[in-house]
Parts: structure tokens; C-alpha cells; sequence
């Protein structure tokens, strides 16, 4: 096991916070209780049959043990948030000191990164992935030993908007040879051949990984994340977070979907087949120069003819691809995400009547 202690690397405010205590905190259990506790509106809810009047549950047990016996951790290895991206801006506001910490990320990658580091008023240090859509391992240790203010680094993978895996001894490298919190951000490893590296949470008290139900399990409106860390990490995050921040809702939703997970494995091989039906076809066409590699529910793709007038014209069509054509390492390129059959193929015939 590595020896770290993430204490010293989190802020002074939140190493001395004293958290909010919500009514739910002082008092849940089950059974026929009377709750004059907690300011809620003991008639109903307006407009609809179903209630919604209490608060729900801020912990998240119920789903948060089904996720633990599902991943093999524990339920206190378990964070929930509303969509990982509220697990992402936790890890600024537990680790960064405004104006004086800083974050690594590895352009090309997913932009809530940077967004969220702005938003915190933390700077971000970019290492560049290298042209194979690696991390350039050697570069990231040199910049992390030399700036102890890089308090967190961010890996993706499969990397957003690039689609492949990092490899996994790239990651452990940096998780080794760095002294800071390293977050995994693993939001597509359902539609990847490898394993999760969750397997070394053990190992590695600086890993963060994070997942999402927004992807493979079709939640996305929902918003669900997962942040799977140690239980000294994971209690700062319980520590922070607002209450009652993912609705009763989303959890009774979230349990009915850990108890299907057939059907999440079903979606998840029709996709990948997708995929690999639409690469393809995607190759047969002039206006496409290369489909890069993918591990996950996308296809980022580099085109012969000016990206731009391609996304602009689609969009005339009603068909709406993602336009990457000017973020770094992906002039050019378009990202697709995967379909359904019937969408995959009218994609098609609208990029055939472009040639
Ligand atoms: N990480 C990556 C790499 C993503 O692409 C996304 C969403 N596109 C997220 C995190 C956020 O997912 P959510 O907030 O829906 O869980």
C-alpha cells in the first residue's frame, strides 16, 4: 500500500470545518415515526399523486450498499453526487486553495475539468497527451515533483473527447510517483474491454475514481455519480456536500436499475455493436479521413473536408454531432456518439449526400 495521507493536502477552511447536521442526519430510522422534525409540508405534495414531500435520505444507504456489493468495496468507499460532475467540483473545493493551489489535466480531455477549476478560482496545468492519446507519464511526474501546489490530477478514461483507454501501467506509474490526489475518471469503462481500476483502491489512498449512471444504465436525466475513494476522503465529501444533493426520486430509480443489471449489459453490447458496425461505414466515406480507435459509446473522427461546414450542414438535416474540430490534438474532427440502428444508418445516408 502507498503510503499518503491526504489530510495535509486539504484545505485549511475544510481541514477545520465543523459540517452542517440535517434533521435526516440527527434522526432516521424505519418504522411509523412521526416527523415534526424537519420543516417539511406533512399534507402532501401539489400537483401529483405520488408523494415527495420528505426529504430523502442523505446518505444514499440503499443504493450506495447495492453499488458496494456490485464494485466489491465498501459502502464507506461509496460517494453519490448529482452527476459526477458534482463529485468533480467537490474534489476543487476539499483540495484547492483558491488563488494558490492548482490542477493538472491532460488536454485533449473532458472540459468540466478546467470549467470547474475556474469556477473554484484554481488554476490548471496542462500537460498535453501525447499524439497517441496517452498520458505522457514522464512529463507529469517532472511537473507534479516540481510545483507542490498541484494538489489533483485528472486522468480520463476512456478519455473524453478522444474515446480510448489510458494505459493502465501509465496510470499506476502516476499514482506511485505522484504526491497528490489522482482521479480516475472512468464515466465510460462500461463500454471498455478492460477492467475498472477500482481493484486498487486498496493500494492507492490517493485514487479517486469516478463513474457515472449517466452513460451505460441510461440515466443521464437523473443525474447520478459515483466517487469511489478511501473512507477518510469519502467522509470529507459527505462532510461538504450539500445535504440532501441526489432527490429520493433518482435513488428509488438507481435501486431498480442495480436490480437489472442484465438489461444494462444488454444495452451495453448493442452499443458496442453499433460501433463497430459504424466504424465501418464511417471508413467507406471520402469526407472521412480516420476514425480513431474507441472504448467507449463515441467516435471521435478526423474528416478530409472542413469539419465545421460538415457539423453546420448536418444540423440542417436536424442530425447533431459534436464539433471538436478546434480543441488540441483533434483538429478537424467530430465527435459521434453511438446510436440506435435506425439513427446510425440515417447518419450515414445524410454524410453520403454530403460527398
Ligand atoms: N466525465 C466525463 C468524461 C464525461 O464525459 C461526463 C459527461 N459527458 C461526465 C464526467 C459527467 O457525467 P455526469 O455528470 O452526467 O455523471
Amino acid at each position: 500500500m502507498k503510503n499518503f495521507d491526504f489530510k495535509p493536502l486539504l484545505r485549511k477552511n475544510i481541514q477545520a470545518l465543523r459540517p452542517y447536521s440535517s434533521a435526516r442526519d440527527e434522526f432516521s430510522a424505519e418504522g411509523s415515526y412521526l416527523f415534526f422534525d424537519a420543516n417539511e409540508n406533512a399534507l402532501g405534495s401539489v400537483g401529483l399523486s405520488e408523494a415527495f414531500n420528505r426529504y430523502p435520505d442523505p446518505y444514499q444507504k440503499q443504493v450506495k450498499t447495492l453499488i458496494a456489493a456490485q464494485q466489491n468495496v465498501d459502502v464507506e468507499q461509496v460517494f453519490l453526487g448529482n452527476g459526477s460532475d458534482e463529485a468533480i467540483d467537490l474534489l476543487f473545493r476539499a483540495f484547492c486553495e483558491p488563488k494558490q493551489d492548482k490542477a493538472l489535466i491532460m488536454p485533449p480531455t473532458y472540459g468540466m475539468y478546467s470549467v470547474s477549476a475556474s469556477i473554484n478560482d484554481v488554476e490548471t496545468v496542462k500537460v498535453s497527451l501525447t499524439e497517441n492519446y496517452q498520458p505522457d507519464v514522464e512529463s507529469v511526474i517532472h511537473t507534479v515533483k516540481n510545483d507542490p501546489s498541484i494538489k489533483l490530477i485528472f486522468l480520463c478514461s476512456p478519455n473524453n473527447p478522444t474515446g480510448n483507454l489510458l494505459n493502465e501501467e501509465n496510470i499506476i506509474s502516476i499514482l506511485e510517483n505522484c504526491n497528490a490526489i489522482v482521479v480516475v475518471d472512468e464515466a465510460y469503462i462500461d463500454f471498455s474491454p478492460d477492467q475498472t481500476i477500482l481493484r486498487y483502491l486498496n493500494d492507492y489512498p490517493n485514487l479517486v475514481v469516478l463513474q457515472t449512471f449517466s452513460k451505460a444504465w441510461g440515466l443521464a436525466n437523473l443525474r447520478l455519480g459515483k466517487a469511489f475513494a478511501s473512507t477518510g476522503i469519502i467522509s470529507i465529501f459527505n462532510n461538504i456536500k450539500p445535504p440532501y444533493n441526489v432527490n429520493g426520486y433518482t435513488q428509488k430509480a438507481a435501486i431498480q436499475a442495480l436490480n437489472a443489471v442484465e438489461q444494462k449489459d444488454n444495452f451495453i453490447k448493442k452499443i458496442i455493436e453499433e460501433r463497430e458496425n459504424l466504424i465501418l461505414e464511417l471508413e467507406k466515406l471520402s469526407i472521412v479521413k480516420q476514425v480513431y480507435p474507441s472504448d467507449a459509446n463515441f467516435l471521435l473522427v478526423k474528416m478530409t473536408r472542413n469539419a465545421t461546414d460538415i457539423y453546420n450542414q448536418l444540423i440542417k438535416d436536424q442530425v447533431v454531432l459534436r464539433n471538436r474540430s478546434t480543441v488540441h490534438l483533434c483538429e478537424n474532427c467530430l465527435r459521434i456518439t453511438i446510436g440506435t440502428k435506425t439513427e446510425n444508418a440515417f447518419l450515414i445516408k445524410q454524410l453520403l449526400r454530403l460527398l
